[in-house]
């Protein structure tokens, strides 16, 4: 049986098909899980990702980008091998990579999560004989709470500081956490950044029902007491000197550590993530039906150990330049 990837120093390479998936150097076919940075990088020659990512990607590479486009299940013929595009539940048309030759079967998760909202299409499991996991969250202490009971948190911590008249800025990736965080929120209105609002305008031209929410720029500030999503990025940025007293959070998976809230001083920290956590990991490995298991992307000793000990045949798939995971 061949194997259907293998890493180069441009990134997963697939040689039956002659193509990388993710590669973080500049090469002739790209296969774009998702369009998070560290994923969808610029300077390849073609693209080719899910039909409900292109606008993302248009946006954040550039609107004359060569960019093939499939829909989930649609199959495609690269070289010898049959690709298609499944739901990874990550972000807004983020795709796991099945690549079949001859009766043999891998799949590339990508990012993916488990849990289920309406900002994106629910992760799928496809049968396969080799699955390629990411392990970013892969420690038994990351078991995500219901969203629900999280956007309780939030709202009582926002209705709180909106009583001692004070605005509520919450940090959250502006592709992927900002729209699911928009659509489960009650309504405020929300206020956006416009890095997150460029982003919800995406995610409304792919029919998503992003709630109406208006962007703080330098012609709008919003009320005394509103919420605010805007990314990591810009926290400590002098705009938000302008705003008036604030209380701060993040929300992401890393919130989980306490030690990490406390180095990024923020007020609070919220424990939503776009990836799966330890039991959903587990979940979907066994879902796929593989023996064979490559972990990539996170915590990848400790994965491969706990697959092996379970009876599967794992092994770690290095991939450092992809680097710390957003979200
Ligand atoms: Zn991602
Ligand atoms: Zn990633």
């Amino acid at each position: 049986m061949h194997a259907l990837v293998e890493l180069r120093s441009e990134g997963l390479y697939c040689p039956l098909g002659d193509f990388y998936i993710d590669p973080w150097r500049p090469v002739q076919r790209a296969v774009i899980t998702h369009a998070h940075a560290d994923h969808a990088r610029s300077g390849h020659q073609h693209y080719l990702a899910h039909s409900d990512a292109a606008d993302i990607m248009r946006t954040r590479l550039g609107r004359k980008l060569s960019l093939q486009l499939l829909k989930y299940g649609e199959r495609l013929k690269l070289g010898e091998i049959e690709l298609s595009l499944h739901p990874a539940g990550h972000v807004l048309g983020s795709s796991q990579v099945r690549l079949s030759h001859k009766g043999n079967v891998w799949v590339i998760s990508g990012d993916y999560r488990v849990q289920a909202d309406a900002s994106c299409e629910a992760f799928e499991p496809v049968l396969c004989d080799v699955f390629v996991t990411e392990s970013t969250f892969a420690l038994p202490i990351y078991r995500w709470e219901p969203q629900a009971q999280v956007i309780d948190q939030i709202s009582a911590w926002w209705q709180n500081n909106a009583a001692n008249g004070l605005y509520s800025v919450l940090y959250t990736y502006a592709l992927g956490k900002a729209q699911r965080l928009a659509m489960a929120l009650p309504e405020g209105p929300v206020w956006v950044h416009p890095a997150v609002d460029a982003m919800h305008h995406c995610y409304r031209l792919a029919g998503r029902k992003i709630p109406a929410s208006p962007c703080w720029d330098s012609n709008h500030k919003p009320p005394a007491g509103s919420l605010i999503l805007a990314p990591p990025a810009s926290a400590a940025s002098a705009v938000f000197s302008k705003l008036g007293a604030y209380e701060d959070a993040s929300v992401s998976g890393w919130m989980r550590l306490r030690g990490i809230r406390r180095r990024r001083a923020l007020d609070r920290g919220f424990v939503i993530s776009d990836h799966a956590d330890w039991p959903g990991l587990l979940w979907a490995v066994r879902e796929t039906g593989a023996q064979s298991v490559f972990v990539t992307h996170g915590q990848v000793d400790v994965l491969v150990r706990y697959l092996n000990e379970q009876g599967f045949e794992a092994a770690p798939l290095r991939a450092t330049a992809w680097g710390e995971d957003a979200s």
